[in-house]
């Protein structure tokens, strides 16, 4: 019983959610290497599209998909900005051009070690030009399914969940059902890429039992209604939802379904239509969410209101009751859901608007 309880308040007690209340000192901190010893991944604002950069603890990178073509030079900046030269590993979740678009350039431009793609044969120009590029940059090509594995840093594993062959035919797109789903775990946070996975490549996932569950979960197909339902999230169980999509996008993303199975389901979250690139960042037992600005009046916050009762200041180590006149700066403020939460963490009581325990 130890490890899990262990578990729940190491990892969400020490939850700090970090949201853009000062747009300038916040985004700074959103495209910032990792410190030594961190795991972290940003989820860039590419538009309508994904793009994630993994930078693990021991310096290696993994591009998890590369956003449109448009995209790509925004993208090159700020892989720049946070000090990357060399992609280990680019992943390629599945043919479209809203994932693989920006590869094409960004495989002229860095060095890349190996493409893991799903072998999913896909008749366009850019999934084309985007195969060119690898062959010429000499990256390895690795073909990359169900069962595969890997450990690109000390203990951070790989796990493939998706796809299985023979691929999924006569789906609404059987593109998007070929996706790469696939987790990270490093220590006790999972993280769960979905790339544009539908409800029947999900539902072969199922088939196979495999344990889904993850702490941050990228939202399958842009927040799609047939990327998200609450079958999905029963298994998956994230507190945190990243939706990649683009501001007012063509296709009405993120869907309001998925958005209530969502909230229904608990999860905070997070979307690069309205906050731009999302940071997240695990050190040790903590897990931090910056984003690089707030969410615009009238869509879901960032952080939901009463979701957390207490404010913990991280350099002081006390906690406050939310209407304390002398909360810490947005930057040191760690959220709990209980004082036993925050008292668990090593925290203590602020006198003046909790009193004596
Ligand atoms: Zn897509
Ligand atoms: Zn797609």
């Amino acid at each position: 019983m130890k490890p899990i309880r262990w578990l729940v308040y190491s990892v969400w007690g020490m939850l700090t959610l970090l949201t853009g209340c000062q747009p300038r000192s916040a985004s700074s901190l959103v495209l910032q290497p990792p410190p030594k010893g961190a795991l972290q991944i940003v989820f860039f604002d590419v538009g309508q599209g994904d793009a994630a950069l993994v930078q693990f603890p021991n310096g290696k990178t993994m591009l998890v998909d590369g956003g449109p073509p448009e995209s790509a030079t925004a993208l090159i900046g700020k892989l720049h900005q946070l000090k990357v030269a060399r992609i280990d590993y680019l992943v390629a979740t599945h043919p479209h051009s809203d994932h693989i678009g920006g590869f094409v350039k960004l495989l002229n431009t860095l060095p890349v070690g190996e493409v893991w793609d799903p072998g999913f044969v896909y008749d366009s120009p850019v999934y084309l030009d985007y195969l060119r590029a690898v062959k010429r940059s000499g990256a390895k090509f690795r073909t990359v399914g169900t069962g595969y594995q890997a450990t690109p840093a000390p203990n951070c594993q790989m796990e493939v969940f998706a796809p299985s062959k023979p691929f999924l035919r006569g789906t609404r797109s059987d593109a998007n059902n070929a996706s790469i789903v696939m987790r990270l775990r490093f220590g006790k946070v999972r993280v769960l890429f979905t790339g544009d996975i539908e409800r029947e490549g999900r539902a072969r996932i199922y088939r196979q039992g495999a344990d889904l569950r993850a702490e941050v979960l990228k939202v399958a197909h842009h927040g799609s209604y047939n990327g998200t339902d609450l079958a999905f999230l029963n298994r998956v169980r994230p507190r945190i939802a990243i939706i990649s999509c683009g501001w007012r996008n063509l296709y009405g993303h993120p869907h309001k379904e998925a958005l209530q199975a969502l909230q229904k389901a608990g999860a905070t979250i997070y979307r690069t239509d309205l906050q731009g690139d999302i940071t997240v960042r695990v050190q040790g037992d903590r897990l931090q969410v910056f984003t690089a600005r707030k969410a615009s009046p009238g869509v879901a916050p960032a952080v939901p209101a009463g979701a957390f009762a207490f404010i913990g200041n991280r350099v002081s180590k006390v906690y406050h009751a939310p209407d304390c006149k002398g909360l810490p700066k947005p930057e040191n403020r760690v959220y709990f859901r209980s004082r036993e939460e925050a008292e668990q963490a090593g925290y203590r009581p602020h006198r003046a608007c909790i009193g004596q325990p």
